[in-house]
């Protein structure tokens, strides 16, 4: 069989093991040396291209449903449960807590939910809204594990590496959130985010309430394309009088989107941690859809006055 093989950053070092597996199974293998940034970028492009039969995405679950033929290796990882025990003392004034982790880390929650409970604690998993496919599981765009169990929960605890998956939930909750990190041994209450992100939110749309021209980011990851959205937005922009173009891109580069000195804005409608975490690399803001409608409504009052 002809196989593309596509591995996320995190796993490009073992390609070449893989590969040569395959191949000694009788198999054609071709690596991608695209950048790959989760289950929503698969390279069926490429695959096509260069005719291939199958395409094997390692690290990621299914997020979206493909017209190829797509064999998902999820990555797991058996991290120790020894950091649990620090958490406790963060989560004494709290009952019950909701558990939200990665796909690496889903097969570990069933242990992770007992070790709460024995002590003393209720633990409550909550479902994702469709991106991600397992209770308890989350993405960077889909934190319904965390955010459709926020009014029944005391606080919430992440369990992985890294701020990048709990930030999303953090933004869409309310209660405490506790980060428990098996690789730096680490717990942390991370609430002091939210006012951060929430702050730079309103920045954002202040930067935006003199714009003229906007932007409207669509990817062409098949996982993160909304052209449906970003026609909806393009056309309540124009009827507000003010003008909008539909950028077109595989990956979001903000040298090019620099360089587009015309426009005043952006507007992101591809993955939403564009508008979340790499504001920094723009000139411009780039707002959600939510903040377009925000900065739109508040001109609107503004003018009124
Ligand atoms: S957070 Fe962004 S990059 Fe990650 S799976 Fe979702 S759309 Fe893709």
């Amino acid at each position: 069989m002809r196989i593309l093989l596509q591995f996320p950053e995190g796993l490009k070092d073992k390609a070449l093991l893989h590969a040569k597996k395959l191949e000694e199974q009788g198999n054609e293998i071709f690596i991608s040396a695209s950048p790959t940034f989760g289950a929503c970028d698969l390279a069926i492009d490429e695959a096509k291209s260069i005719n291939a039969d199958k395409l094997v995405h390692f690290g990621h679950a299914e997020f979206h449903h493909v017209d190829f033929n797509v064999e998902y290796v999820p990555y797991t990882i058996d991290a120790s449960l020894d950091v649990l025990d620090k958490s406790i003392d963060f989560l004494k004034d709290y009952k019950t807590i909701g558990i939200v982790t990665t796909i690496q880390h889903i097969h570990q929650l069933p242990k992770i939910r007992e070790f709460y409970e024995k002590n003393g604690k209720t633990a409550v998993i909550g479902k994702p809204y469709g991106f991600a496919k397992k209770e308890g599981q989350i993405l960077g765009c889909d934190v319904g594990s965390s955010a459709t169990i926020d009014n029944k929960v005391d606080a919430h605890v992440y369990f992985g590496g890294g701020i990048f998956h709990p930030f999303g939930a953090l933004i869409h909750t309310k209660k405490p959130f506790i980060m428990v990190d098996p690789f730096t041994n680490s717990v942390e209450l991370i609430d002091q985010y939210r006012e951060k992100m929430r702050k730079r939110s309103i920045g954002k749309i202040a930067a935006s309430l003199s714009a003229n021209r906007f932007g409207i980011l669509v990817s062409t990851k098949n996982g993160q394309m909304n052209m449906g959205l970003a026609n909806i937005i393009k056309n309540k922009i124009e009827k507000e009088g003010f003008q909008a173009a539909i950028l077109v891109s595989n990956n979001v580069d903000f040298d090019s989107l620099n360089n587009m000195m015309e426009f005043d804005a952006f507007v992101n409608t591809a993955c939403p941690r564009i508008a979340v975490d790499d504001l920094d690399r723009a000139r411009k803001p780039i707002l959600n859809a939510s903040e377009l409608m925000e900065s739109l409504k508040m001109r609107n009052e503004n003018k009124r006055i």
